[in-house]
């Protein structure tokens, strides 16, 4: 009994479609990312006269093959200066890069998505008194390593935790930094992030590289930002060199964390020993950098107003917290010193509370921690 040309061409289509989608899942060894490519264009020669399929066959097996690494190359992977978005499946949306000059990676959040936050903010979490050296007198340059896996212990495993194709082993911030700011036409403070990140693509591609994430610098000639853009590029290059030689000896290693560690914590210390020599070269700070460390007007106007149960104490680090109006928070270290205000989502604030982070105080101590404040930016106003 023959086929009618229909059925066999209709079976056939069926059976493209489940191979392509089979050899998709397999090719991306359970990625998110895959949900996002299309579709796959194939041509394939048919011949008439000998062969039995089995070249056809392989022609569409490499097309898939080809098709596939391409796609997935362009989406899923890795573009330095940005980080991968799992919930996206893609380093090209707005999740990918920090929202202003002085936000850090923080972790990546239960769907996958990246989570930044202002330097000054992590180091107050932090609760080691790296808060105090940034907003020192005269103020510190601090970096921090983060093991990879404490980036992602929120990350759900369906939303890229065991995701090869851009695995953060570790990391560095550092803050702040007189990157030169184009908008300004000067100096002014920023924070960097530094990925060790290990992306892997279909069954061969593996790669270890130092994903530098922040406003880098350009420098015109004759600044002295010139010399942070060299001196930043030569530590980038250094960090880089080192984590080629763990992937050339340990590639095959079950657990690359532990193996960049040295070369992170290295970079760290480099960058704050670095600038503690610049500092003492070149005087400390710079007038605009300063004025960036004065509390806002906003942060001083809504803690004079501040109700007493609208200051409250963080619990895990001591600081103020001034709950001012279009939930404006501002947040104040032990001294009376502003350290960050950010405009928080109502449920935010709340959770805090509910979590007992953020503990209200006799009206009394609210009273004298409001003096506090005032008391430091009226120091602040006499040192300027
Ligand atoms: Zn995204």
């Amino acid at each position: 009994m023959h086929d009618r040309p229909e059925d066999m061409a209709s079976r056939i289509g069926a059976d493209l479609v489940r191979l392509a989608k089979e050899y998709a899942k397999r090719f991306a060894a359970g990625e998110r990312a895959w949900v996002n490519v299309d579709g796959v264009e194939l041509k394939v020669t048919i011949p008439f006269r000998g062969g039995d399929g089995h070249g056809v066959a392989q022609a569409i097996l490499d097309q898939l093959h080809d098709a596939l690494e391409e796609a997935y190359v362009a989406r899923a992977s890795y573009v330095r200066g940005r980080v991968h978005c799992f919930r996206c499946g893609t380093s090209g949306c707005g999740h990918a890069v920090p929202p202003g000059r002085k936000s850090v990676f923080a972790a990546y959040g239960r769907t996958g998505t990246p989570v930044w936050e202002e330097f000054a903010q992590v180091c107050l979490q932090r609760g080691d008194g790296s808060a105090a050296r940034i907003y020192g007198e005269p103020p510190e340059i601090v970096a921090h390593y983060d093991a990879g896996s404490a980036l992602r212990s929120e990350q759900l495993p369906d939303f890229g935790r065991d995701s090869k194709s851009y695995r953060v082993l570790g990391q560095v911030t550092a803050g702040y930094l007189p990157l030169w700011n184009e908008a300004l036409g000067g100096p002014d403070k920023a924070a960097l992030t530094y990925q060790a990140v290990e992306s892997r693509w279909g069954s061969k591609g593996f790669k270890l590289d130092l994903n530098a994430i922040g406003p880098f610098p350009k420098a015109p000639k004759g600044e002295r930002q010139e010399w942070l853009d060299f001196t930043l590029d030569r530590l980038a290059r250094q960090t880089r060199e080192q984590l080629e030689r763990v992937q050339v000896e340990s590639k095959d290693a079950p657990d690359l964390e532990p193996l960049v560690a040295p070369a992170l914590r290295k970079l760290a210390s480099s960058l704050e020993k670095l600038f503690r020599r610049e500092r003492r070269r070149t005087g400390h700070g710079n007038e605009r950098a300063r004025e960036g460390d004065r509390p806002t007007g906003k942060a001083l106007e809504d803690a004079a107003a501040a109700q007493a149960e609208e200051i409250l104490r963080d619990a895990r680090t001591g600081a103020t917290v001034v709950l001012g109006p279009a939930l404006r928070v501002h947040i104040f270290g032990r001294t009376g010193r502003h350290v960050t205000s950010a405009v928080y989502s109502k449920d935010a604030i709340e959770r805090k509370q509910r979590a007992r982070i953020w503990l209200p105080v006799p009206a009394a101590e609210a009273a004298a921690l409001r003096r506090g404040i005032e008391e430091a930016a009226s120091g602040d106003e006499e040192a300027g």
